[in-house]
């Protein structure tokens, strides 16, 4: 070591600054990593883990309703006890951050529990104890914060969803701003639980961004399960009265819930870290603006993850943290690919996804060919229960590759996992159809849709 401290110091023991650094001590890199919260960062303590539980939590409604079709007879009607859930929540991610610190020990990472600050290109000052430590590397890992927008009167009163997960009292109304991941996915889970939710955003339409087809099933599915959607609208005003929250719309009547969830993104947590001091250029978000390495504009310090606001999803923050520890104490050299990302979000059905839409393709290709298909699920047939399962296939009709699937069902998320394989792997149409059905299941349809359901070609109608 050349006279630093340590060779790597990471800031924020999340799921990419947990990578890096346990990757970086196999080098046999010296390594501390500080965390101001719990180890786990978002995706464990307060995001994508305890979220996925909770969506677990809700779909038992549909289940249980759903049983009767099959010859089940319920003798006591089900009740939900969502203190039980917060608790058990708890000790899943308690278990979970344990794990995290276990594994890094395991490593011979060190790790402080102190926020820390950078006070110059290879210098860090802990929060805790004002203690400065020397690094040859720094590595930002901060992630990111809900912001809540807009910042009407009364925002104090609103909660963004860290506060959601660990509520006291259940909110039977709740009132959800955004129509993001995070809107969605909240305002499905607590309907199903039981809250009356009402989704105040902007847009005409949820999850802007994904496929128009999709966006509207996401939508129908919603409203089918009891979200009250108030489109082209926002709150301008919060307040409290005897019975709750008493929230004025940019359009249409008051509303009294008990509780507003504000999910309008999250910017890059970089605030207050110091990292003007060392040089480090930041965009108009706050993100660190890195290179395909990941290496910041101070050449002693990497950024990964939400904070760098490139792809904010738990896996690329991973790979990322990943390839730079590989690259810079490995001495291998590895730039993430961020193309052909698969993803899900979990409202019920969920929507899997991975590549490009039909409104992306059909701007970047001159001939796009769509297979899609519209079924109800096997389930659904003895259930009686009212829903439908999407998909499709969205394909180069010059070159026959597979730009992108989409799909709204059940397990779509698990069916995007595998379909990412196939796309990243350049599979074309015809490779689908090779591929022999795995009957019955809702999967098959990918493989058996045959007939066009459009051809778009550039220029014309
Ligand atoms: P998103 O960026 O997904 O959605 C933000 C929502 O807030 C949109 O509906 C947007 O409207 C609206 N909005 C933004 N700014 C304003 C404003 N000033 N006033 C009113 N409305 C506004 O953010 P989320 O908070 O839902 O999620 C943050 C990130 O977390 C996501 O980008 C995603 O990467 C990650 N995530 C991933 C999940 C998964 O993989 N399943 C789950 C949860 C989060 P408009 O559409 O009009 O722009």
């Amino acid at each position: 070591m050349s006279g630093f401290d340590v060779d790597l110091f990471v800031i924020g023991a999340g799921s990419g600054g947990v990578r890096a650094a346990r990757i970086a001590a196999s080098h046999g890199a010296k390594v501390i990593v500080a965390e101001e919260f719990r180890v786990g960062g978002t995706c464990v303590i307060r995001g994508c883990v305890p979220k996925k539980l909770y969506v677990y939590a809700s779909r038992f409604l549909d289940e249980f309703e759903d049983a009767a079709g099959f010859g089940w007879t319920l003798t006591q009607k089900p009740t939900f006890d969502w203190r039980m859930l917060v608790d058990a929540k708890e000790k899943e991610i308690t278990r979970l951050s344990g794990l995290y610190r276990v594994n890094l020990d395991k490593a011979g990472v060190e790790i402080i529990e102190s926020r820390a600050e950078v006070i110059g290109p290879h210098s860090v000052r802990l929060k805790a104890d004002g203690r400065v430590i020397t690094a040859k590397y720094i590595l930002v890992a901060t992630g990111g914060s809900p912001h809540l927008e807009p910042a009407v009167p009364g925002i104090e009163h609103a909660i963004s969803s860290n506060e959601l997960f660990d509520l006291p009292v259940f909110p039977k109304r709740l009132m959800v701003v955004g129509g993001g991941y995070i809107a969605v996915e909240f305002a499905s889970a607590f309907a199903r639980l039981g809250a009356r939710v009402e989704e105040v955003m902007r847009a005409d339409n949820v999850l802007r961004g994904f496929d128009d087809d999709m966006r509207a099933g996401v939508r129908d599915a919603l409203a089918h399960a009891g979200v009250n959607f108030h489109f082209g609208a926002l709150p301008t005003r919060i307040e409290k009265v005897a019975d709750g929250l008493r929230v004025e719309l940019s359009r249409g009547k008051p509303l009294i819930v008990d509780q507003v969830l504000v999910a309008t993104g999250r910017l890059p947590h970089t605030k207050g870290l110091g990292l003007e001091t060392a040089g480090v250029e930041m965009d108009a978000k706050g993100a660190v603006k890195v290179d395909a390495y990941s290496r910041a504009s101070a050449p002693s310090i990497y950024a990964v993850g939400d904070v760098t606001n490139r792809v904010n999803l738990t896996p690329v923050a991973i790979r990322e943290g990943h390839a730079f520890a590989d690259t810079v104490f490995g001495g291998k050299d590895i730039r993430v690919d961020h193309a052909d990302i698969a993803t899900a979000v979990f409202t019920t059905p969920e929507l899997g996804t991975v590549g490009l839409t039909e409104q992306q393709a059909r701007a970047q290709f001159d001939i796009v060919d769509i297979y899609s298909a519209g079924f109800r699920p096997m389930k659904a047939t003895l259930s009686g229960r009212a829903e439908r399962t999407l998909m499709k296939i969205v394909v180069d009709g010059e070159s026959d590759r597979v730009l992108g699937v989409h799909i709204l069902g059940h397990e779509a998320g698990e069916m995007a996992q595998l379909l990412g394989i196939a796309v990243k792997m350049g599979a074309k149409k015809s490779d689908f159809d090779a591929t022999m059905a795995v009957h019955p299941t809702a999967a098959e349809e990918l493989v058996t849709m045959r007939t066009r359901s459009a051809r778009h070609e550039r220029g014309k109608a």
